[in-house]
Formats: C-alpha cells, sequence, structure tokens
C-alpha cells in the first residue's frame, strides 16, 4: 500500500482526497518510481478541484510533476536507485501521477534528475519553471537579446511568472511585471523585474494597435491580457503565450502581425520533445538562481495540497508549492 491523493467521480460527486491505495492499482509502465516530491501546478489545482476538464480518466491519482528513485526497471536507460524527473506527458491527467508516494510511468518520460538540483528544487522548478524556460528559449530562438528592449512577463508572481522573471533578469534582460497582487511588487524586484504594472491595465478591451513597448513577452494568461501584450509588441517583436489563466480566449486583432510583423509562439511543455526538456533542464541549472528559487518556493504535504488547489486557482499563492509526498 502507499499514500496518495485519489480523484473520484460518480453518481455521488467529484472529490479529492489522501488515500491508501494498493500497488497493484498502479497504471501500467516499465519503470516503478518511489516519489520523494511532487509540486502543485495550476493544472493540478484544476484536477483537483474538478474546475476545469483535465483527468481523463477516473480514478485518477492527479500530479504532473514527480521526482523519486527508480525502484523496479526494465527499461534500459533507467537502473534501481537513479533518481528521475518527470514532468507532463498526460501523467495526472490520463495515466497515475505524481501526488502518491509511488509511480509506474513509461521509462521514455524520464529524464535523469539533473546534477545541479535537490529533489525538492527540481520541484520548486516543475512544469511551471520548465515552460518558463521554453518561453525564454523560445524568445532566444527567435532573435530577442536584451539590447531589442524591455520583456513584459504577464502573471509574473506565479509560478511560471516568478521563474520567468528571475531567468531573465540573470540573463541580463530588462524585464517588467504584470501582476495582480501590488503587495508582492517587493517579492517581484527582488526576483529582478525592473517595474511592476498593475494587471487591470491590460486585462479589459484595448486598441487594436497600440504605442510600441515590449521587446518580448512571456504571458500565462490569455484573453484581454495577451490581445494588450501583442497591440503594444515593437516591430519584430516576439511574444511567448503558453497560459489561460485569465481565459482561453484570445480576442485579438491581425494588426500587430500584418503592420509590425510580431511573432506569437505558442508552448507546450506536456508534449515537448525530449531534446528541448533535457535543454530546458540544462539551461536552468545555469541561468536560475537558486537563493531566488528558495524565495520562489514552499513546501507543504499532501493533506495540505489539496486545499491549496483552489487557492491557487483563485490567484492566492505566490511563486511556487513543493508537495513532500512522504510528510
Ligand atoms: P499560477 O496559478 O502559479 O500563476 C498564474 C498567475 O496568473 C497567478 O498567480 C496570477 O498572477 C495570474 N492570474 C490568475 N488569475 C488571473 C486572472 N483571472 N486574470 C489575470 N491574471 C490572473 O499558475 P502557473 O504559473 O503554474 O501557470 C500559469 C498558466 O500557465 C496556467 O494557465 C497554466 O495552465 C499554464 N501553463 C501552461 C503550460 C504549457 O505547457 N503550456 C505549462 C505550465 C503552465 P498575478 O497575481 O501576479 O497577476
Amino acid at each position: 500500500m502507499f499514500k496518495g491523493i485519489l480523484i473520484e467521480k460518480d453518481e455521488s460527486g467529484y472529490r479529492a482526497a489522501v488515500r491508501e491505495i494498493d500497488e497493484s492499482q498502479l497504471h501500467e509502465g516499465n519503470v516503478t518510481v518511489r516519489i520523494s516530491h511532487s509540486t502543485l501546478n495550476y493544472k493540478d489545482g484544476l484536477a483537483i478541484t474538478g474546475k476545469g476538464p483535465v483527468v481523463r480518466k477516473f480514478p485518477m491519482v492527479p500530479g504532473i510533476d514527480l521526482v523519486g528513485v527508480v525502484e523496479e526497471s526494465t527499461h534500459p536507460e533507467h537502473k534501481v536507485g537513479n533518481r528521475v524527473l518527470l514532468n507532463g506527458w498526460g501523467v495526472g491527467e490520463a495515466h497515475w501521477g505524481g501526488l502518491a508516494q509511488k509511480a509506474r510511468l513509461n521509462g521514455d518520460w524520464l529524464v535523469p534528475l539533473p546534477l545541479n538540483f535537490s529533489p525538492q528544487q527540481a520541484m520548486a522548478i516543475g512544469t511551471a519553471g520548465y515552460t518558463a524556460m521554453l518561453c525564454v528559449l523560445a524568445l532566444e530562438r527567435h532573435g530577442v537579446t536584451p539590447e531589442h528592449g524591455e520583456i513584459l512577463v504577464t502573471g509574473a508572481a506565479g509560478g511560471v511568472g516568478s521563474v520567468a522573471v528571475a531567468v531573465l533578469a540573470k540573463l541580463g534582460y530588462s524585464v517588467v511585471a504584470v501582476t495582480g497582487r501590488p503587495q508582492d511588487a517587493e517579492y517581484l524586484k527582488y526576483l529582478g523585474a525592473t517595474e511592476v504594472l498593475e494587471r487591470s491595465l491590460f486585462s479589459f478591451p484595448g486598441k487594436p494597435l497600440d504605442k510600441e513597448r515590449w521587446a518580448g513577452a512571456v504571458d500565462v494568461v490569455g484573453s484581454h491580457v495577451l490581445a494588450n501584450v501583442c497591440a503594444a509588441t515593437k516591430y519584430r517583436g516576439v511574444v511567448t503565450a503558453c497560459g489561460l489563466a485569465a481565459g482561453m480566449d484570445f480576442p485579438a486583432t491581425v494588426a500587430p502581425f500584418i503592420l509590425r510583423g510580431i511573432t506569437l509562439v505558442g508552448i507546450d511543455s506536456v508534449m515537448c520533445p525530449r531534446g528541448d526538456r533535457l535543454l530546458a533542464w540544462q539551461r536552468l541549472g545555469t541561468d536560475l538562481d537558486i537563493e531566488k528559487l528558495g524565495k520562489i518556493s514552499r513546501e507543504v504535504g499532501l493533506d495540505e495540497a489539496i486545499p491549496l488547489a483552489s487557492s491557487l486557482l483563485n490567484g492566492e499563492v505566490r511563486g511556487r508549492v513543493v508537495v513532500d509526498v512522504n510528510k
């Protein structure tokens, strides 16, 4: 038996609770991992609360991230005793995930735990931080350098936003943070933001084209915020879109694309190819300040993760939440 969060859905409703689970119920896979830590991402919040159609099979163990030690393996790369890391691949959605003490997985989904990070640090980064790095890599790939001007990060006090601010600042970019929590301005400046702007400046329908300001952007919010960010992006600037915290809609016009030649880059972490994942984790090892990572994250146990899921969706959780599954 092992302990984990189990999500069930039946005639009596949708519920998530910490349960003792029989190992024989684990899903199929060629590697069994003894998990030490997982995290709470926005998607885990949707899964635990049932506020978004994230879970595709019931019962489900949520948790799109995990880190642990290989306990059994028939996969050629992952030997018993190795430390491994997983982000995405539909785990915690269609395959039992990381918010438990054990998981059985397809070994192709696992990567070795990067040497620069402890299990806790890797989970303080988690999918949110690795996605932030995918956004930074996309900006670089499209030629955005610090000399081009300011980079805007929306939803900046959340998980993706916090890591994006810290990484971009360390790389020498001038970072402007957008937040709905002005009380967190000092936190965002500590992470490296040069200026902090109120979310309300971006939340309402705006002009098709606004004054050009941003050389690049990392948007986790979608909806009017993304449309307004595109409208104020400089000639040939680059906007990376990875999230929908404000909504899935994109009420924009083609004006910034056809008149200013801006590029909108979509970012997906779930099915991202292995090479890009390894590169993102390698770059996190060099371009994320470990001291700042300590300030971005806090640790909770499995029981606490359930109520925190609602707070996270309400935009009340700052930075990242690491879950010690043995606590
Ligand atoms: P968090 O909840 O940690 O952060 C989201 C932040 O968005 C909040 O902290 C808040 O920041 C802001 N926000 C929340 N609600 C609203 C709202 N109604 N309007 C405007 N801003 C809002 O989540 P994550 O950082 O983990 O994820 C952010 C987004 O990115 C989510 O939509 C998630 O699904 C997506 N995502 C996508 C991935 C991909 O592969 N494409 C991978 C990981 C995440 P503040 O208070 O500073 O304004």
